[in-house]
């Protein structure tokens, strides 16, 4: 590769890969089809995992030069208390001195995640060309384009609220189907939603029920001003990650986490990752098997065992958690371990993505995605 990169996509991958490259002293381009970074999300509030590394995340993000304690662009907002409600309500009061999480805003606006990632971006150098979409990638260069198909959906709102700052969340496969519904407030503004793995077209009435029981649990709940977001993720395990030159990243490639979706950390890596390779030139499919294939391949073993739960033992989960320590419980089930090696081929059969194939592969293929828009695009070719 020359010393100028393309980059398709100012996802959190992308702008990323983009940072440090630019930070290494390569030109690089980034291109967004939108007229703006986050606008496939409207303000919603995320969480940033915080238990799947021994390492707090601020820090892994501090280390990848993408986050300053010092000088923050965006809202990084730790949460020590998590509420989990069962099918029948009963209520968990999760508390941790480590964070559970921190809780950004994805949008295009001052306090987002991916608007600090963007100013951060142009800050180091890079060109940002928004209303472009990209097709084609003629002399390779890193992809960044999201998630192709839907094997999780998410429907919510966000609003105002007077409730006080609260991370809550309810298991029941009568409102988010072999998922959870979430409600997170910060300062005022609130994300609820329900996010299903199963029975889509139930989407409207699992709604529905979110917002019927979080008002039932929480009776302070007063809702106003209320826009909706809804959006969906995908895995897949078959493709590969580099292929004719092109670096596939975040969720683009295939990586999240299978068992809830917790995929902004798969994207902030990889987008180091890609950039790594290209910097240091290292094997990026290594890189990817090395730190993120064994978490990503535990996920999926975690969901098989997860959709065998139910709401019964959905509370006994919530009850195991409950007593000791919640994060480092949760941070065992995340990592590798020989039972969820052993589940792992199992789970790889049974749950195949939505993600249909339709890509040519061929070789020298510049398409950034002929992996599905055969029909759109690799005709030209
Ligand atoms: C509702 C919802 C809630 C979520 N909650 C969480 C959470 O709490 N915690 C968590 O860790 N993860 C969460 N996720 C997952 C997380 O948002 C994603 O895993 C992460 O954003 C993936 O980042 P990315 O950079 O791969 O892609 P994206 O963030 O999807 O960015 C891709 C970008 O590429 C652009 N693009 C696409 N095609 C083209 C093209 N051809 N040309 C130019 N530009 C293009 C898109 O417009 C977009 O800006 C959630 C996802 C959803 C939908």
């Amino acid at each position: 590769m020359t010393n100028e990169i393309e980059i398709v996509g100012t996802g959190p991958a992308g702008l990323v890969a983009g940072i440090n490259l630019a930070k290494a002293g390569y030109r690089v381009t980034i291109y967004e089809e939108k007229p703006d970074v986050g606008h496939r999300f409207n303000g919603d509030f995320q969480g940033l995992e915080n238990w799947s590394s021994e390492e707090d995340v601020t820090v892994l993000l501090e280390r990848f030069g993408v986050y300053n304690k010092v000088c923050i662009e965006y809202i990084c907002q730790p949460y020590n208390k998590l509420v989990i409600f069962d099918a029948n309500l009963n209520k968990t009061v999760l508390q941790s001195e480590r964070p559970f999480f921190y809780l950004v805003q994805r949008g295009g606006w001052p306090g987002c995640l991916d608007y600090g990632l963007m100013e951060q971006a142009v800050q180091s150098g890079v060109e940002i060309v928004f209303n472009k979409r990209v097709d084609k990638l003629e002399k390779g260069g890193i992809i960044g384009i999201g998630p192709r198909a839907a094997d999780a959906i998410a429907k919510g709102i966000v609003f105002n609220t007077n409730m006080k700052d609260t991370a809550a969340a309810i298991l029941d496969d009568r409102l988010a189907p072999k998922g959870y519904a979430y409600l997170l407030v910060h300062r005022g503004k609130a994300t609820m939603a329900t996010c299903m793995f199963k029975d889509f077209k139930r989407e409207k009435e699992c709604f529905e029920r979110t917002v019927e029981t979080f008002k039932k649990v929480f009776l302070s709940l007063d809702i106003t001003n209320a826009k909706e977001f809804g959006g969906y993720g995908n895995f897949f395990f078959d493709k590969p990650a580099f292929e004719n030159g092109k670096y596939y990243v975040g969720e683009a490639s295939g990586l999240q986490d299978c068992l809830f979706g917790f995929g902004m950390r798969y994207a902030i890596m990889s987008g180091l990752f890609a950039a790594k390779s290209i910097i240091e030139k290292m094997d990026y499919t290594a890189l990817l098997k090395g730190e993120l294939e064994p978490m990503q391949k535990t996920s999926l073993a975690n969901r098989l065992i997860f959709e065998r739960l139910g709401n019964r033992g959905y509370t006994y989960f919530i009850n195991h958690l409950a007593k000791g320590n919640a994060v480092e419980k949760i941070r065992r089930q995340y990592n590798p371990s020989f039972l969820k090696t052993l589940l792992y081929p199992f789970a790889s059969w049974k749950y195949k993505s939505r993600l249909v194939d339709k890509g040519c592969h061929g070789e020298g293929c510049a398409c950034v995605w002929c992996r599905c828009r055969k029909d759109e695009v690799c005709q030209e070719i």
